[in-house]
């Protein structure tokens, strides 16, 4: 029997300078949906002081850590769940290396290539493992409970059963498919 291929999740921030600038936002969603990544979850906020903490606190001994902190609180950035076969490492391939030199001489065409301002304002940000996802899914998204969203809404994502509005940039499970689903059968 062929086993069905579960979606992963991950956490994805588009960082303040790229909030900030409608055309590189745009691309950058773009990319996002024309590599079939779904949006289950989006927002958009100034990240606060304690969220970031929590966020990067393996970073708290780095000599770049307290930039970090300012850049990252500096205005609005988009937080989005995002799902997709084999999501993590899909996603940092898309967004390229973490130094934007490297980036922009090395994969020009990744999103750091194009939109990476520096080593700290590198344009995104992808959760390295489904661990980190969780962790940061549960930082951003408090609400989200990743185990009843495997149990009763990713048949719908994995089937692309879906509406997109592209205004609010997310995914919402196409209620005329379920209604079809929970109809009884007429003997
Ligand atoms: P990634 O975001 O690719 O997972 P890291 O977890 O190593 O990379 O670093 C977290 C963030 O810290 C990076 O995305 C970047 O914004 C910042 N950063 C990493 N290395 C440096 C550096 N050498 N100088 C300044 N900022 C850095
Ligand atoms: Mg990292």
């Amino acid at each position: 029997m062929q086993s069905k291929k579960y979606l992963q999740l991950t956490l994805a921030i588009l960082k303040p300078h790229i909030v900030k600038s409608p055309f590189a936002l745009q691309k950058i969603r773009d990319i996002i949906i024309d590599n079939n990544f779904k949006v289950v979850k989006s927002r958009r906020t100034t990240i606060s002081r304690e969220e970031v903490e929590l966020f990067y606190r393996e970073h708290k001994d780095k000599f770049f850590y307290n930039r970090l902190m300012t850049f990252m609180c500096s205005g609005p950035s988009d937080i989005y769940i995002l799902a997709e076969h084999d999501a993590v490492v899909k996603w940092r391939q898309l967004m390229g290396p973490t130094k934007v030199y490297q980036a922009q001489y090395n994969a020009p065409d990744t999103i750091r290539g194009m939109f990476g301002l520096s080593d700290t304002r590198n344009a995104a940000h992808g959760s390295d493992s489904t661990e980190s996802a969780e962790r940061e899914i549960a930082i951003f998204f408090k609400e989200f409970n990743i185990k009843k969203w495997y149990n009763n809404e990713e048949i719908f994502y994995n089937l692309g059963r879906l509406h997109f509005d592209p205004i609010s940039f997310v995914h919402t499970i196409d209620k005329n498919f379920v209604e079809m689903r929970n109809k009884p059968v007429k003997k």
